[in-house]
């Protein structure tokens, strides 16, 4: 089969019924681009920036960031990239940006809640971001988004930056990451283009079991119901709203996720750019009617081990 996911690496991923699911690239660093077109992504999924932050005894300046993300631009060639704004803090601080020392990192001060305190690092990220774009399409989103006024604070700084750089083909949107944001995702969805849901820290705070202990991987399960839940309400608020969803966490590579991502609506999946083949082979495989039975059986099983056994029924 890998042999064959690598041949047909470059063909979109069809299911057997004709629905589409984009797939895109996870990337930790603008050098990896090329790999991930080489390897059939139909895009940058989630460029996590941090990477333009970190191993320096400063923060990178406007021309310094603006170099990394147009490497970027100009290997996808047309291809669309989803930029994340920095997220960092709590457990991964930066040595130039001093954070106070917390007793529940995870549960800090970190994410959009660190620029929040820091709005000219942010607006610089924005600033580098929309000029590298320039009429390339960009998409970005803020990480952590937990309550309305988090998404406002990050909006109008957006708006005040493309007033003046005027990026031709942007799209907002919101890291779908904290349980509080699935659940009022009808909200969002009226203000926001599009959502991903990163699922590691989803099933991280929904489940409160910790994404790095092995000692709770069973439990934290991304096809846990109560996951599959709010990952069902995401994209039922946006789709009412005309707005679609990704997921960008771990989850989309998971080839016993995937049928029930295709049927509970999600729209892409970015996933490492080596997985990239063989997800789409996968979705090769479903029929997106039988994909939408099993996610509302899935839906309504007790637990994730309930819903990756019923994941075997199906092809
Ligand atoms: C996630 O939380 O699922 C995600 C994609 O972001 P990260 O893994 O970088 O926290
Ligand atoms: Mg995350």
């Amino acid at each position: 089969l890998a042999e064959q996911a690598w041949e047909h690496r470059n063909q979109a991923a069809v299911t057997t019924d004709g629905h589409r699911l984009e797939v895109g690239a996870n990337l930790g660093d603008t050098a990896k681009t090329a790999a991930a077109v080489e390897s059939g992504a139909e895009g940058v999924g989630l460029l996590r920036t941090e990477f333009v932050f970190m191993g320096r005894s400063q923060a990178p300046d406007l021309a310094q960031q603006q170099a990394e993300y147009d490497k970027a631009f100009t290997v996808l060639n047309g291809r669309p990239l989803v930029a994340r704004t920095l997220d960092v803090g709590g457990d991964k601080p930066l040595p130039y940006w001093p954070v106070p020392k917390e007793d529940n990192p995870f549960l800090g001060v970190r994410g959009i809640r660190l620029c929040m305190q820091q709005p000219e690092l942010l607006e610089t990220q924005l600033r580098a971001l929309l000029t590298a774009a320039g009429d390339r399409p960009l998409r970005i989103m803020f990480p952590m988004v937990a309550d309305w006024s988090e998404w406002r604070f990050a909006k109008e700084m957006f708006e005040r930056v493309q007033a003046e750089v005027q990026a031709a083909d942007v799209q907002l949107g919101i890291m779908v990451e904290v349980p509080s944001a699935a659940l009022n995702a009808q909200l969002f969805a009226q203000d926001a283009d599009f959502f991903s849901i990163g699922t590691n820290d989803l099933t991280q705070y929904t489940l409160a079991a910790d994404r790095g202990n092995g000692e709770l991987a069973a439990l934290s399960d991304g096809l846990h119901p109560a996951v599959l839940r709010l990952i069902a309400m995401t994209v039922e608020a946006a789709h009412a709203q005309g707005k679609w969803v990704g997921v960008c966490g771990e989850l989309g590579a998971d080839p016993q996720a995937l049928p029930l991502l295709l049927g509970l609506g999600v729209d892409e999946v970015s996933v490492s750019p080596g997985r990239v083949p063989l997800v789409k082979a996968r979705v090769r495989e479903c029929s997106l009617a039988r994909c939408k039975d099993l996610a509302a059986k899935a839906l309504r099983a007790r637990d994730a081990q309930t819903v990756r056994a019923l994941t075997g029924e199906i092809q």
